[in-house]
């Protein structure tokens, strides 16, 4: 059984105090939670350490957004995978569109970093989606067929129980459009049938598949009322401790 993940992303926000305060609320909110659901929150790399503190002993898992594919060396401002586990970290965010955008980040880079990140024992989550252009010249499947064969290229089978993949349709990132459940669901059943192409039906079962852009309180329930959808990335809504607490009890 494929248990649901909510996921926030954070972003470039939250000083430590700010962070420990919305941990803080998430936590106290936890202990009374008893629905089957993991937590997680993927904040920036200054707040983690004392994060950690927080969180351990709680149900909520910690991420980062990001991380260099190599292991140590001359990297001036990087961040690497031994750095994060250093740390506790359990989770991270690999090609988040933002970084693919912004940073350049090809499917090639995204690759080795995962590799990076199995190695160590950190669970990426690869975000994949299609950008309004792509979307509208009916490229979707393709593009995130794409992503996915090339960001997973040479990942042995026994490691795919360790990663997490994300849709986020990069038109529906921060901009208050939310893809329909059925258009998020679509495509989620389609990432999943890839998926099965490469490793077989037992790991495309499995295999959590998140759903991500403008989810909110008031939008989550019908979204991951959707068969394929296993979750949610979640970035503006998950900086408000109760809206974020909504989308965790959906
Ligand atoms: C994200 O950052 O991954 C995201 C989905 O952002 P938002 O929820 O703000 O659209």
């Amino acid at each position: 059984m494929r248990v649901p993940l909510i996921a926030g992303n954070w972003k470039m926000n939250n000083t430590i105090e700010e962070s420990l305060d919305l941990a803080n609320n998430l936590v106290e909110f936890s202990k009374k939670f008893d629905k089957n659901r993991e937590i997680l929150i993927c904040a920036p790399f200054t707040a983690l350490h004392a994060l950690k503190k927080v969180l351990n002993g709680s149900k909520i898992k910690l991420g980062a957004q990001n991380m260099h594919f190599e292991e140590s060396g001359a990297y001036t401002g990087e961040i690497s995978a031994v750095m994060l586990k250093d740390i506790g970290v359990d989770c991270v965010i690999i090609g988040h569109s933002e970084r693919r955008q912004y940073f350049n980040e090809s499917d090639e880079l995204l690759n080795k970093k995962i590799k990076t990140a199995l190695k160590f024992n950190l669970k990426p989550i690869l975000c994949v989606g299609e950008t309004l252009e792509q979307r509208e010249a009916n490229a979707e499947k393709e593009t995130v067929r794409s992503q996915i064969i090339n960001g997973l290229h040479d990942i042995n089978i026994e490691y795919l129980k360790n990663i997490v993949i994300a849709y986020e349709p990069v038109w529906a990132i921060g901009t208050g459009k939310t893809a329909t459940s059925k258009q998020a669901n679509e495509i989620i059943s389609y990432i999943r049938s890839v998926i099965k192409e490469l490793y077989g039906v037992n790991v495309s079962e499995n295999i959590i598949i998140q759903y991500g852009g403008s989810v909110k309180g008031s939008n989550a329930s019908e979204i991951m009322a959707e068969s394929d959808i296993d979750g949610a990335l979640v970035g503006g809504a998950s900086l408000k401790a109760d809206e974020f607490i909504k989308i965790i009890n959906y």
